[in-house]
């Protein structure tokens, strides 16, 4: 296990392209999750997504409740009309803080780390944890959403 550097700058290539699906869970995609596993504990962050790591795959760590739990293939298969606007950080945008509004709840399907299909039901703070970290799939960052300042909800958080 290890610490892996995470990659900073909204110019990085690998940040910027949408992540590649995940055939199985081989040693290898086990080894990645347990080094990303150390990095986000290490950054103390609430999410890593793999292209923040330098792997060009579809996978992701989100922090829900206490635990740490690992996305493969992750998609969103519904989400709420109600959204709520929060400032959110990124460990690889540091010192940048952007007001993002998402949706308050969603349903998440993905492949666990035991290569089984599963669905969670989230909201408010994990259900923004894991759209952070879906952006991150798909290419997208907070400086996407940067918009005139709502002035709402303050709460500052590392993801
Ligand atoms: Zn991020």
């Amino acid at each position: 296990m290890a610490v892996l550097p995470i990659l900073t700058g909204e110019k990085i290539p690998i940040l910027r392209r949408k992540s590649q699906h995940v055939k199985g869970v081989t040693k290898e995609i086990t080894k990645l999750i347990a080094d990303m596993e150390d990095t986000l504990i290490h950054a103390e962050g609430l999410g890593l997504a793999a292209p923040q790591v330098g792997s060009p795959l579809s996978l992701c760590l989100a922090r829900i409740g206490n635990r740490t739990i690992a996305l493969i293939n992750a998609e969103i298969t519904w989400q709420s009309h109600e959204t709520d606007a929060m400032e959110e950080g990124c460990l690889s945008l540091p010192g940048i803080l952007v007001t993002v509004s998402r949706p308050t709840s969603i349903i998440v399907q993905y492949t666990d780390t035991k290569g089984k299909m599963q669905e969670r039901s989230l909201s408010d703070l994990d259900a923004r944890v894991v759209q952070h970290e879906i952006d991150h799939l798909n290419g997208i960052l907070i400086i996407d959403y940067m918009l005139p300042h709502s002035g709402k909800n303050q709460t500052v958080m590392k993801i």
